[in-house]
């Protein structure tokens, strides 16, 4: 009874192996006998007659040399104690000539008397097919210009790397193995103006499983690339909700410079590098829009070169070029920080004084006036000329909705300044220009 039940068991223990397709091995450490299954064999593609005669030289035989001298150690290391079991990735070389991945496990279950290592029993799986994967994995992420990678976070917040390619290197200056350890290294080198656009991101992808995407700096050793990330979440459960997300992050530092330009180009008076017209009325908007919500004053002053046509006409139109950009570097030094300076046309120019009542703005461009009337210029002949500009400078007023008042206004400052002799600047507090004959200058 007792024989046919364990006979029994047997059965479903081979049932068992043959469902897990698993080569068994059993080896005496003492004598080198060892014996394999059918399994064992065919999975290198031979029948277990085929490799006869079985001893451990058949696996030293079999076995890439540099995966036995790993298998070796760690045989020494579970026979000495301080592994529990012995489990290493060897290669095993297949009858057709290739390298079978084989995953092998086992444990030492008898020593001899003297208490030297004896049986060893395990088994082979064949891994070559994950490994293959793998191998593709990492050769893709080698052609993959960026960073490929998979980010996993739980609903406790904590997160980590369980995937992320070499390129990582480039990008964030650690390797995959540092970063798998202290995830948080990535987090650290993105910009501190970046990071909290970045988290909010991330956390909005993991509440809503949107696609992540986001644009972000990244500084190493005082240099600063952009990055963009774009990546799938998926939702999963691991005893608490988590999300793991697979992506790429690309290098767009070029883009983004190029991007900056454009943006640059589309703001600014190509020969003088100041502010163009398009930008100082949408910024004259804005400021407009702040006075009437919080009621921030703000100054303009609209400026024109006198006789400047005569300029043109002595010494040139390049000359006149240069008068164009040493006016726009005299506005540059003298203008405060805040100021908004811009060629509005040919020899028109617009200042925009945020913060700044009518009387303080016109002191400022009176100075700016004076500098620019005795500055020096030197024309082909040698002869030294100067120049001047006149101005007409107002504040906003509470009955100002639109722009176009201001500018009338300052226009009109100007206009009466060029009527009363040029080279002076006029400053108009009042809504009745032509009645104001004493001029505020
Ligand atoms: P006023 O004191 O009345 O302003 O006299 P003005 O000669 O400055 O006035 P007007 O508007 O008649 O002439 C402006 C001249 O500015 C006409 C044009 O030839 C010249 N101009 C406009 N844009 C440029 C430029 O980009 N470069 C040069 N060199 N001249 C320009
Ligand atoms: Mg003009
Ligand atoms: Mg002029």
């Amino acid at each position: 009874m007792s024989h046919l039940h364990e006979s029994e068991q047997l059965r479903r223990l081979q049932a068992i192996l043959e469902g897990t397709r698993a080569g068994t091995w059993e080896w005496n450490a003492h004598t080198g006998e060892q014996r394999i299954n059918e399994r064992w064999a065919e999975m290198l593609g031979y029948t277990p007659r085929e490799l006869e005669p079985i001893s451990i030289a058949l696996w030293h035989r079999l076995c890439h040399p540099d995966d036995l001298a790993r298998s070796n150690e760690v045989f020494q290391k579970h026979f000495d104690g301080e592994l529990p079991y012995y489990e290493c990735v060897v290669r095993l070389r297949h009858k057709a000539g290739h390298w079978v991945w084989i995953h092998d496990r086992g444990r030492l279950i008898s020593r001899t008397a003297e208490g030297d290592p004896e049986w060893v029993v395990g088994t082979h799986i064949d891994v070559s097919e994950q490994h293959i994967n793998a191998q593709l994995l990492s050769k893709l992420a080698q052609t993959v210009p960026g960073v490929i990678y998979s980010f996993r976070m739980y609903a406790d917040g904590q997160f980590e790397f369980p995937y992320i390619s070499d390129g990582v290197r480039d990008f964030y200056g650690h390797d995959p193995e540092s970063i798998r350890q202290n995830p948080n290294l990535v987090f650290e080198v993105v910009h501190p103006d970046d990071l909290e656009k970045l988290h909010a991101s991330i956390l909005e992808s993991y509440e809503t499983l949107n696609q992540w995407n986001c644009e972000y700096r990244v500084v190493i050793d005082d240099s600063e690339i952009w990055l963009e990330g774009m990546a799938t979440p998926e939702r999963d459960w691991e005893g608490q909700d988590m999300v793991t997300w697979y992506g790429v992050v690309v290098d767009i530092t070029h883009r983004k410079r190029l991007e900056e330009r454009l943006v640059q180009l589309s703001v600014t008076d190509e020969l003088t590098g100041l502010y163009n017209r398009r930008f100082l009325l949408q910024r004259l908007a804005e400021l407009l829009e702040e006075y009437r919500r919080h009621s921030v004053v703000f100054s303009l002053a609209q400026i024109d070169l006198d006789w400047f046509k005569s300029i043109n006409d002595t010494h040139g139109h390049l000359m006149g070029d240069e008068v164009l950009k040493a006016f726009a570097a005299t506005l540059k030094n003298r203008l405060r920080h805040n100021d908004i300076a811009g060629r509005s046309g040919g020899e028109e120019f617009l200042i925009l004084l945020p913060h700044t009542r009518g009387p303080e703005a016109r002191d400022l461009i009176e100075a700016i006036r004076e500098a620019f009337a005795s500055t020096e210029f030197f024309g082909d002949d040698f002869e030294v000329f100067k120049t001047s500009f006149s101005a007409g400078v107002t504040e906003v007023f509470n009955s100002d909705y639109r722009f176009d008042q201001l500018l009338s206004r300052a226009d009109a400052g100007l206009y009466k300044a060029k009527g009363l002799g040029r080279n002076r600047v006029h400053l108009v507090m009042d809504n009745q220009i032509s009645n104001d004959a004493a001029g505020a200058n």
